[in-house]
């Protein structure tokens, strides 16, 4: 596996690899675990040949404190890429992605700033922003994305979209741990107790996935989300929204299609989302 860390390294393997077929690319911020492996594993499967990027964005951390806290495990991540199949891993250094001088972001106007936006102003433009960049120096064929991240997979198909960029968003579900908490590399920063309460976050989606799926409405659904996390003392609501899969609309009533709740629950220092989607 090839370990580039300049843009000049990485196109030049790139464009190696792209001359053997088609490429998949996992964008990370490493700290990987099994829901980026199962990323990882369908770019290595759908593709000649995949690679990985493992760069913790400043652009999208509200504050220092969570960037400095945020994990990382560059030796351990390498022997998971290693053992995956992964030609190459791109790991700049911010003065790689970003110069001092930078006046060019890229920001899909609504949809950043609308759901979990409101909750982490200026992150989804953070992110927008990196991955076109990437994109930019890793012209791959197809990217992989987690459902986890709902509304960041919307942002990144507009963004694609909008921009023209000639590669195929392949979105992947979610991997959950054994008691439901989805995985995540913020999970390693709960304290004991708060991961015991962690997967409160699931149970609270599948009551309201129930109730939906016995004709309740979207209101009463919420009301239910709602009083669950309540009762966790550890955890602090941040966001529900319950969109269109399709639209990325709010839904409101009983709808019919495919929707996605998207929760946003904050334990101590700890901003944890995960998403349920469902077709009525
Ligand atoms: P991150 O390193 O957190 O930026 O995540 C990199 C990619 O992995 C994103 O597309 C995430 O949505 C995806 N991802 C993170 N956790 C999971 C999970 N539990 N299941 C599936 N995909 C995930």
């Amino acid at each position: 596996m090839h370990v580039c860390r300049t843009k000049l390294e990485m196109r030049r393997v790139v464009t190696k690899l792209l001359q053997e077929g088609s490429l998949g690319f996992v964008p990370t911020m490493g700290a990987l675990h099994e829901g980026h492996v199962a990323l990882i594993n369908k770019a290595v499967e759908c593709n000649s040949n995949a690679v990985v990027s493992i760069f913790v964005n400043p652009a999208q951390f509200g504050n220092s404190s969570d960037l400095d806290n945020y994990p990382r495990s560059e030796a351990a991540d390498f022997a998971i890429l290693r053992k995956a199949g992964v030609k190459a891993v791109f790991v700049p250094n911010a003065g790689e992605i970003y110069s001092s001088d930078d006046e060019t972001i890229v920001e899909t106007t609504t949809l950043a700033n609308i759901f979990h936006g409101q909750v982490r102003p200026g992150h989804f433009r953070g992110v927008t922003t990196v991955v076109a960049r990437l994109f930019n120096i890793i012209p791959a064929d197809r990217a992989y994305f987690g459902k986890k991240d709902y509304q960041q997979l919307a942002v990144i198909q507009k963004m694609v979209h909008d921009l023209h960029f000639p590669v195929k968003v392949e979105a992947v579900e979610t991997v959950r741990d054994v008691d439901g908490l989805a995985l995540s590399s913020r999970n390693a920063l709960l304290s004991q107790p708060q991961r015991i309460a962690a997967p409160i976050l699931n149970v609270a989606l599948i009551k309201a996935e129930l109730q939906l799926l016995s004709g309740a409405n979207i209101e009463a659904a919420i009301t239910t989300i709602t009083n669950t996390i309540e009762t966790e003392p550890l955890a602090e609501l941040k966001a529900i929204d319950v969109v269109s899969a399709d639209t990325f609309q709010l839904a409101t009533g009983k709808p019919t299609g495919t929707i996605c709740t998207m929760l946003s629950v904050q334990f101590g220092e700890v901003l944890l989302i995960d998403q349920k989607e469902l077709t009525l």
